[in-house]
């Protein structure tokens, strides 16, 4: 029967890397979200939650995250 599949990672993790170059697009706007969690009162408060900017930001890693989803899935064809 076939080989084992290793477990590829979902993810590298998260790294708070701040004006790093050569970032893409998606990958500076993940930094951008977890640099102003990072700083940010509200959101390092459990209770309090995500504030208006981190939803902004986390909205637009999500619209970057899909668009270089559907740039890989489509290349080739
Ligand atoms: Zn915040």
């Amino acid at each position: 029967m076939g080989e084992p599949r290793p477990d590829t990672p979902a993810a590298d993790p998260p790294r708070p890397a701040v004006s790093v170059a050569g970032l893409t697009p998606m990958q500076q706007a993940y930094s951008d979200y977890a640099s102003h969690a990072l700083g940010c009162v509200s959101c390092r408060d459990i209770d309090a939650g995500p504030c208006g900017v981190a939803e902004a930001l986390w909205q637009a890693y999500r619209r970057e995250s899909d668009d270089a989803y559907r740039r890989l899935s489509s290349s080739g064809q």
